[in-house]
Order: C-alpha cells, then sequence, then structure tokens
C-alpha cells in the first residue's frame, strides 16, 4: 500500500502522543518499521548511547521513491487508510508518526530504495526541515541515520542519562524484539563493541541463549499449550515461549516478558497471571523469569489505547489471563522435579485467634495482638533495671555507654529460627537471621568508611555472563562495587570477570553473591534513600547472615545477642523490619488472665 496522509477523521481516533523520549524510543520506532518492511536482517548502531548516532539498517521493502518525503508527514502512514482498519491492525506501526516527531528533533539522514526500483534516494532533514534530497545507488531496504538527538530541545537533552544507562535500555529493547522475531537476524553495536547478535535461525531457545546467556537458558523449558482450550465460547489464544524454573529466580518482575501478536507489551494484570502460576513454587518477594508470546485474532486486541503502544486493551482480558496462567501452571507442572516450598511459618494456631478474638468481644476489651510490643525502643529505658555487670572491677568504658538493648538472658532457640531471651522486663523473640544482619552491617558501615573492607580473592578469576541492563548496572557502579569488596571488570561484551568477592561472604557461591547484590540496586528491599553503597552492603550482609532453620548452640547464641547489645540501631535489620519482639511481663499477665490477681 502506498504512503498516505490519514484523513483527519482517522487521524483524531489515533492515540497521539509523544513517542520520542530518549534513544531507545528511537530505536524501538525503527525497529517497527523494519519489521513492519519484512526485514529478515537488522542491524542496530549506536554511539554514545545513542545520543550521538542511531542507526537502523534493514533490507526490507524499503520506500518508493516519490513518497520519501510523505513519510516524513505526520499522520503519513501505509499501513491503514479507514477507520475499520484500526479494529484488526496487523503491523506493529499505524499511526504514522514515528518518522515525523523524531526527524522534528535530530539531524536525520534517510537512504532507501523500493524492491523494483533501480536508484534509491537519500534525504537529509534537520529538525525536521528537508534540506537536501538526491539519488544515489543503494542496496535494497532503508538506512535511517539519526544524529544529535534533542540537539534543537535542550531541556529534553538535559533529562537523557548517563551513556551506559541509555545503552543499558536501548540493549534491552532490541533484546525483546530478538525473542518476538527470532526468524530475523538482530545485531546491535555499540562503538565497535558487538553488544547482542541473533542468527535469525527461527529458534526462540537459542536467542534465548544469547540474551540471558547459556546458563540462564538451560533452566528455562518451552511452555506447552494445553490440548483443551478452558471453554469453547472463548476466542482461540495460542501461548507459546519459555518460562525459568524456580531455581531460576529474580528479586523482581522485569524479567517477565510479555508479547501479544508480535508487540511486546506492558501488563500488570498478565504479569500477575505468570507469577501465579508459580504459586508456592517460588519464596515470597522471588519472580520467575519468563517470555510468553500470546497470538490471537487481531479484532480481539484494541493496540491503539497508548501513545507507545506498549499497552494494549484485550477484549476478553480475563479469557487471556486465564489462558496465560494455565499455560505457564501446566507447563511447570509437567514437568518433574518442581517442588513447592512452604512460605509461611504459623505462629499458634488459627482456632486460638479466633477465640482469643471472640473473648475481645465478649469482655468488650480488646485484647492487642499477643502484646507484641514494637514501640518499646527508647533507647537506655532499661538502664536503671538492668544489672550493672562488666565483668572487671575498674568499669570498662563500654559500660557506660547508653545501651541500646536491655541485657538478655538466652534461654532457648524456637523453630530453629528464633533466640528466646529474657530481659529486665519480660520475654523477647530474637529474629536471628535479622539481628546477624544487622550485627554485620554495622560491621561493614564501619569497615567501608574507615576504607578497610576485606576482600576474598578468587583463585581463579570468574567470567560471568550478564544481561545489558546488568552490564549498564555495573559499569555505572564500578566504583562502589570496588569500595564494598567487589573486584570485577568489564570482560567483553555482556561479560564481567570477577576476581574477588567481600570477605564476609567468602565462604558463599560468588556469582550468585554478585547477581544478589546487582538485584538489590535494581529493585531491592531496602529502603529508597539508601545510597547505592547501603544496598550493596545490607545484601551482601543479609547473604552473609546466619539463616533461618540453622540450629545454633547456646554459645553461639549468647555471642549473636552480645554483639547486638553492641550495635547502634540495635532493633531493626538493614532493611528497617523488627529484628525482636517484646512480650511484656504486664502483657503476659494480661494474657494469662492473672492480672489484679494476688
Ligand atoms: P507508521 O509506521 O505508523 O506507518 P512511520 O512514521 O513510522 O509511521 O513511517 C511512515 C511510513 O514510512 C510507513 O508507513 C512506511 O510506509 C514508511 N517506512 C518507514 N520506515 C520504513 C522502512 N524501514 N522500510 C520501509 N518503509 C518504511
Ligand atoms: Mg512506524
Amino acid at each position: 500500500m502506498a504512503i498516505r496522509i490519514l484523513p483527519p477523521e482517522v487521524a483524531s481516533k489515533i492515540a497521539a502522543g509523544e513517542v520520542v523520549e530518549r534513544p531507545a524510543s528511537v530505536v524501538k520506532e525503527l525497529l517497527e518499521n523494519a519489521l513492519d518492511a519484512g526485514a529478515r536482517h537488522i542491524a542496530i548502531e549506536l554511539l554514545d548511547g545513542g545520543k550521538r548516532l542511531i542507526r537502523v539498517s534493514d533490507d526490507g521493502i524499503g520506500i518508493p521513491s516519490d513518497e520519501v518525503e510523505l513519510a516524513f508527514h505526520r499522520y503519513a502512514t501505509s499501513k491503514l487508510s479507514r477507520i475499520e482498519d484500526l479494529t484488526h491492525i496487523t503491523t506493529l506501526g499505524f499511526r504514522g508518526e514515528a518518522l515525523a516527531a523524531i526527524a522534528a528533533v535530530s539531524r536525520l539522514t534517510l537512504i532507501t530504495r523500493a524492491a523494483g526500483e533501480t536508484a534509491g534516494t537519500r534525504l537529509y532533514l534537520e529538525a525536521g526541515q528537508i534540506m537536501r534530497r538526491e539519488a544515489i545507488g543503494a542496496p535494497q531496504g532503508t538506512v535511517v541515520s539519526v544524529e544529535n538527538l534533542f540537539y534543537n530541545v535542550p531541556a529534553r537533552l538535559k533529562f537523557l542519562k548517563q551513556e551506559s544507562t541509555e545503552r543499558g535500555h536501548v540493549s534491552a529493547l532490541v533484546s525483546r524484539y530478538a525473542m518476538a522475531y527470532p526468524q530475523v537476524r538482530f545485531v546491535l553495536t555499540h562503538g565497535h563493541q558487538e553488544v547482542l547478535h541473533t542468527t535469525g535461525s527461527g529458534n526462540l531457545y537459542e536467542v534465548l541463549g544469547e540474551v540471558y546467556g547459556t546458563e540462564a537458558a538451560s533452566q528455562m523449558i518451552a511452555i506447552e499449550t494445553p490440548q483443551e482450550p478452558p471453554r469453547p465460547d472463548l476466542p482461540p489464544i495460542a501461548i507459546s515461549g519459555y518460562v525459568g524454573l524456580p531455581t531460576l529466580n529474580r528479586s523482581s518482575r522485569s524479567q517477565i516478558v510479555l508479547f501479544v501478536n508480535g508487540r511486546w507489551i506492558q501488563d500488570a494484570n498478565l504479569t500477575y497471571a505468570v507469577v501465579q502460576a508459580y504459586h508456592t513454587m517460588l519464596m515470597v518477594g522471588r519472580y520467575p523469569v519468563a517470555v510468553v508470546m500470546i497470538t490471537l485474532p487481531p479484532e480481539e486486541v484494541d493496540v491503539n489505547v497508548h501513545p507507545t503502544k506498549a499497552e494494549v486493551r484485550f477484549r476478553r482480558p480475563d479469557a487471556v489471563f486465564s489462558a496465560v496462567q494455565h499455560a505457564v501452571r501446566h507447563t511447570l507442572i509437567r514437568h518433574a522435579g518442581v517442588a513447592p516450598v512452604r512460605t509461611e511459618l504459623v505462629w499458634g494456631s488459627p482456632e486460638w485467634a479466633a477465640r482469643r478474638e471472640r473473648l475481645a468481644q465478649v469482655t468488650g476489651e480488646h485484647l492487642r495482638q499477643m502484646g507484641i510490643d514494637l514501640t518499646a525502643e527508647s533507647p537506655g529505658q532499661f538502664t536503671h533495671q538492668a544489672a550493672p555487670s562488666e565483668e572487671g572491677a575498674a568499669p570498662a568504658p563500654a559500660a557506660v555507654r547508653r545501651r541500646n538493648l536491655p541485657l538478655l538472658r538466652v534461654v532457648g532457640q524456637v523453630g530453629a529460627t528464633y533466640i528466646v531471651a529474657e530481659g529486665p522486663s519480660g520475654l523477647y523473640l530474637i529474629d536471628q537471621h535479622a539481628a546477624h544482619e544487622r550485627i554485620l552491617y554495622e560491621r561493614f558501615v564501619a569497615e567501608h568508611s574507615a576504607h578497610a573492607v576485606a576482600t576474598q580473592e578468587l583463585l581463579e578469576a570468574i567470567a560471568i555472563e550478564v544481561l545489558p541492563e546488568q552490564m549498564a548496572l555495573i559499569e555505572e557502579n564500578l566504583n562502589v562495587l570496588h569500595a564494598v569488596g567487589f573486584l570485577v571488570e568489564p570482560f567483553g561484551r555482556n561479560a564481567v570477570r570477577l576476581r574477588g568477592i567481600p570477605a564476609l561472604v567468602a565462604g558463599g557461591d560468588p556469582v550468585s553473591v554478585l547477581l544478589a547484590v546487582l538485584g538489590e540496586i535494581e529493585c531491592g528491599e531496602m529502603p529508597t534513600d539508601a545510597t547505592v553503597e547501603e544496598k550493596l552492603i545490607a545484601r551482601v550482609c543479609k547473604q552473609a547472615a546466619v539463616k533461618a532453620g540453622q540450629v545454633l548452640s547456646y554459645a553461639e547464641m549468647e555471642a549473636l545477642i552480645r554483639q547486638l547489645e553492641a550495635c547502634q540501631s540495635p532493633r531493626t535489620c538493614p532493611h528497617g523490619r523488627p529484628t525482636m519482639l517484646h512480650l511484656s511481663a504486664e502483657e503476659l499477665a494480661r494474657q494469662f488472665g492473672r492480672q489484679g490477681a494476688i
């Protein structure tokens, strides 16, 4: 179909808006054009994170020479012409805006030769104005070079991030398209460095290996769509792709990737459908890796709802939800060896909780929930009650310091998880993991500020494949990583070499320590105002701390409590969760109905 300017009544129906926000949005529009043009081979080149140059070359059908100028008009498209077309869009683009919008904020060169034409055309535009047009020899296909993005819009230029960040966004984007179109060969280069290279063989599994690394890909299994559709009255919905085994998990949902009819989409509901399918297979706070392709008739999905086309609306969202959930769940269950993990620890029987509620209603007095006192936190509160005993005759300086915790006597351990202790005013339950995290954290922070972090060098450096986004994170945080004891350096494309890790975690698997720490920077549990250093340190300490489920000897528990007493903020772990619960003597008396008893 020839390029035409959409009639106003069609143009007004289009969800218009700003599409050019950063280099990755330019790459997205150009990639979509190349794919719509039937390209089998697409090369993407960046300089300076795309700020200096973005070039996308394809071997698609090209633009006929008499339509080249028209392509840069707003609402000029060859992909639809009538309002009815909007209800069953089969191309990635349809609103004829992208080229105009990109040209308006850059210096753009287009070289194209359409199938069947002998000469190609070269068009040069500045800020959307055509400056030059000439006929040149060119292979069939299209090359769009976008230079100096936002050179004429300083306000937006200012908002671009560091080169590595922009590059990370582009890599993530190209990776997604490479997964959606395994039959197309994608080559992404940054400067002279090749960042991604797929073969175009049509084999999705091969692309996964390229994008996630062979190690992660080996833990992914092909989605098997159940034979029976859930209900005969529902539209045909095919689900394909790959899902990670529960052992392959992440600290955020960002690795759940969804495509609808070849278009990458963001959809919180469908992401939830995938997460749900892993119910009881993953620990709380961990998320799967999944690449889910949804194919359904075009009239079942409205892609014209969002300017960047990243969100869609389904005619039957419930049907799509259950199709995704069924397919993923079915695949996981079919796969042997997937053991559900118990995630809840029940304390007190449900019957007792119900009975307590009833009692409270009957007496009209609302019994506070087990009397757990999280508010008693004023430091030194117990100073006078506590027996002042540091061994030795002369008072050691430590004995003079205000106590942040009362003196505690270890009674025992419950569930290999909590330490039971007695203090001057009742019973304390201490979460051994959280407490140890706190201890290690304060020690580590002190070492870090004294520039005395101990590093354990590895016997042999390890090369680790990482995702482009992770690569960007590492490059951005190299100094911080070094400062907390990670000897890590970029090592070719999408790989790093790890030569050492913080001594604190010397016993652990170095690769998972590094990946865990990256996950923390990206999307961690620390309060949002924490610095990157604090996040890294907290994550290392979490890794190094004694785990729940570890049986501790009496002496170990003693030592843990003594160290906790020495902390500045012993009552919370670095993530802000309590390290201990306090059941006061009065509360105990009240709960046992001894209050007022003689
Ligand atoms: P849309 O993709 O929504 O139609 P664009 O502004 O992105 O709008 O592109 C305008 C038109 O230019 C397209 O409809 C298509 O005909 C043509 N075009 C753009 N890029 C290419 C390409 N890489 N190969 C062939 N034709 C292209
Ligand atoms: Mg387009």
